[in-house]
């Protein structure tokens, strides 16, 4: 069996930035409810488990400033999985007409949603829907904006971008990475169909309606 044991998730902006590391741990929890302006925040018909999903991030090698950056995108991430918009645009995912993802481990648009609401990564298998990891900021000069591998529940994220990325980027980001804790993978090397499956699509997606909600 052909096991990858590295996720490089490279970059699509490139400008670089630096800052000062500190030491020590932090574990935030984003329980608040922001109510923004611009996003579309009706939640119709939306299964409660879009409503209550919960992050729950352990920090490492964060300076104070980078600490409320990770704070903002996660609630983001709450906020946008919250959206009608966010469902209807992974269940309407198109690949070469046909409403799948590419690298969708078998699963339809709809058992992907699920996946995500039920927050269960393969190492932590419990469904609480719930997102956990842990984030440690390293910096590299390379086009690598963040890693992970698939024994570990630590994601590895490259501050020369994460300084430069806003709030909905960095979500954009740490969504990518998550959902390789969820079991999804990609094409090693850029290709046209890479953009299509579920890390890269569903982070963009993130990105994207995260956007309207600064
Ligand atoms: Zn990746």
């Amino acid at each position: 069996m052909k096991v990858s044991l590295l996720f490089l998730c490279l970059s699509f902006i490139l400008t670089s930035g630096c800052g000062k590391q500190n030491e020590g741990n932090s574990e935030t929890n984003f329980d608040r409810v922001v109510l923004s302006q611009g996003a579309d925040t009706d939640t119709g018909d939306l299964p409660s488990l879009a409503l209550t999903l919960s992050t729950r991030l352990v920090l490492l090698n964060f300076l104070e400033d980078e600490e409320e950056k990770m704070d903002q995108a996660g609630e983001l991430i709450r906020l946008v999985v919250g959206t009608q918009e966010f469902r209807r645009r992974i269940l309407n995912h198109t690949f070469e007409g046909r409403k799948i993802f590419v690298d969708n481990g078998g699963l339809t648009n709809q058992e992907i949603y699920q996946t995500i609401l039920d927050g269960a990564e393969r190492l932590s298998p419990n469904r609480n829907n719930r997102i956990d990891v842990q984030v440690e900021l390293y910096y590299g000069s390379t086009n690598v904006i963040g890693y992970t591998y698939p024994n570990s529940s630590r994601i590895w994220v490259n501050r020369k971008y994460f300084s430069i990325y806003t709030p909905a980027g960095v979500a954009q980001n740490l969504f990518h990475e998550w959902l390789h804790k969820l079991g999804f993978n990609h094409a090693a090397t850029w290709s046209d169909s890479r953009d299509y499956s579920v890390p890269y699509a569903v982070g963009n997606i993130v990105g994207d309606i995260g956007q309207d909600f600064l």
